[in-house]
C-alpha cells in the first residue's frame, strides 16, 4: 500500500473528509425524495448499515423543500445531488443541507458561482462531481461517445476521456477559487474502470482537495460489484481517495456492505472480525461451507477487529489458522483449534461452530476490557 495522498480537510456536518481522516463511506437514497417518510426510512437504514454521509437526489424545487423536514428526522449529514438547475441547489442550501454535489457538465458558470457564494455564506462544501456521461459539450475530447459506440476503445481513447474529465474538474475548481471558494471535494466517475482510475491518478497531484471515489453506471451484479471493487480498490491501494460511494443497481444497503468490504480488504477499516476461509477442494472432508456460513452470520454484529481462519485441510490450514487470532484447520477427524498462534485443542466436526463462537466471544470480551 502506498502512502496516502495528503489532502486538505473538508467538513460535512460533523464528518471530516481528507487530511488523513479515515476513509468515509457514503450512501445514496433511491426513494422519491418528496416522499418524506420513505426517504427518512431509507436514510436511517443506510445509516444503520454504516453510511456516514447520505446523498439525496433533488430533481425539483419541491424535492429540495422536503429536505428541511428530512434533516430534522435524521442525524447523518445529507448531501444534495443537483443537476441542471442551480436554483434547486440554492433552495437545498436554504433548507440546511450539509453539502451540495454539482455537475459542472450540466450547470452553467453563472449558476455555479451563485451556488458557491451561497455555500460560502453558509459554510458548507461543494463536490464537483464530474461524470463521463455528462461532460460539458464545449470540452475537446467530448466526442468520444461515437468512437466508443463503434467499438474503438484503445488506451489513447481512455486517456483522452480521463483528461477531459480532469479538465472539467480543474476548470470548475479554478472558477470557484477565483471567487475565493475552496471548500471543495472532487469526483471523476466514469462507467469504465480504467478511465476512472486514470482520471483520479491524473488529478491526484494537481489539486489539494479531497477525492470522492466511485465508478458510475456499473451495470448489473456481479459486474457492478467487480467494477466498483477494482476501480475503488485500485485507487485506495495507491493511497488515492478520501471518501467512497459504491454505485449498484438494487438495494442501496448492498452498496454500503460492499464499500466496507473494499475497505476491510485493504486494511482500511478494522472494526469488525475478518473471516479467512479456504475455497475448499477435493481434499476437504468436512462441510466447510456450512461452518463458514454459520460463523459469518453469527459474527455480523461483533465490532471487534479479530482475524478468524476456517480452513479445509492440513495443506494451508495450520499456516493460516496459526496467523489468525482464532483459527481451525480441519482434518478428516474434525479440526485442530489454534488461538493466537498456538494449538489449544481438537474439536469434533459437529462442535466446530459452537467452539469457534465461544472462543470468538471470549476474545471479543477480552479486547473490550
Ligand atoms: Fe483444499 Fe486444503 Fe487448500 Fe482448503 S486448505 S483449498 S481443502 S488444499
Amino acid at each position: 500500500m502506498k502512502i496516502r495522498r495528503l489532502s486538505q480537510e473538508v467538513e460535512v456536518g460533523k464528518v471530516k473528509i481528507g487530511a488523513g481522516a479515515a476513509i468515509v463511506v457514503q450512501g445514496m437514497t433511491k426513494t422519491a425524495t418528496e416522499d418524506i417518510a420513505a426517504t427518512v426510512g431509507q436514510v436511517r437504514e443506510l445509516t444503520q448499515a454504516g453510511a456516514q454521509i447520505v446523498r439525496i437526489a433533488l430533481p425539483t424545487i419541491r424535492a429540495a423543500r422536503a429536505l428541511c423536514q428530512i434533516k430534522q428526522e435524521v442525524e447523518v449529514p445529507l448531501v444534495a445531488d443537483i443537476h441542471f438547475n442551480y436554483r434547486i441547489a440554492l433552495e437545498a442550501i436554504e433548507q440546511g443541507v450539509d453539502k451540495v454535489r454539482i455537475n459542472p457538465g450540466n450547470m452553467g458558470e453563472r449558476g455555479l458561482l451563485s451556488v458557491a457564494n451561497r455555500a460560502k455564506d453558509k459554510g458548507i462544501p461543494l463536490r464537483i462531481g464530474v461524470n463521463s456521461g455528462s461532460l460539458e459539450k464545449s470540452l475537446p475530447g467530448n466526442n468520444l461517445g461515437e468512437r466508443r459506440a463503434s467499438g474503438i476503445k484503445d488506451k489513447s481513447h481512455l486517456q483522452i476521456m480521463a483528461d477531459t474529465m480532469v479538465q472539467s474538474a480543474l476548470r470548475t475548481t479554478a472558477l470557484l477559487e477565483e471567487e475565493g471558494f475552496r471548500d471543495i471535494v472532487i469526483s471523476l466517475k466514469a462507467a469504465d474502470v480504467l478511465t476512472t482510475i486514470l482520471a483520479y491518478e491524473t488529478i491526484s497531484d494537481k489539486i489539494p482537495y479531497p477525492l470522492h471515489l466511485g465508478v458510475t453506471a456499473t451495470g448489473p451484479c456481479p459486474q457492478g460489484i467487480i467494477k466498483s471493487a477494482i476501480g475503488i480498490g485500485a485507487l485506495l491501494a495507491q493511497g488515492i481517495g478520501d471518501t467512497i460511494r459504491v454505485s449498484l443497481i438494487g438495494n442501496p444497503l448492498e452498496e454500503i456492505k460492499l464499500a466496507y468490504g473494499i475497505l476491510e480488504s485493504l486494511d482500511l477499516f478494522k472494526e469488525k472480525p475478518v473471516l479467512i476461509a479456504c475455497p475448499t477442494c477435493g481434499r476437504c472432508e468436512v462441510d466447510l461451507e456450512s461452518i463458514v456460513e454459520e460463523i459469518q452470520l453469527a459474527i455480523e454484529k461483533i465490532r471487534t477487529p479479530l482475524m478468524i481462519a476456517i480452513m479445509g485441510c492440513e495443506v494451508n490450514g495450520p499456516g493460516e489458522a496459526k496467523q489468525a487470532d482464532i483459527g481451525i484447520a480441519c482434518t478428516r477427524k474434525g479440526g485442530v483449534l489454534f488461538k493466537k498462534g498456538r494449538i489449544v485443542g481438537k474439536v469434533a466436526e459437529k462442535d466446530i461452530v459452537k467452539v469457534l463462537l465461544e472462543e470468538i466471544e471470549k476474545l471479543s470480551r477480552e479486547s473490550e476490557n
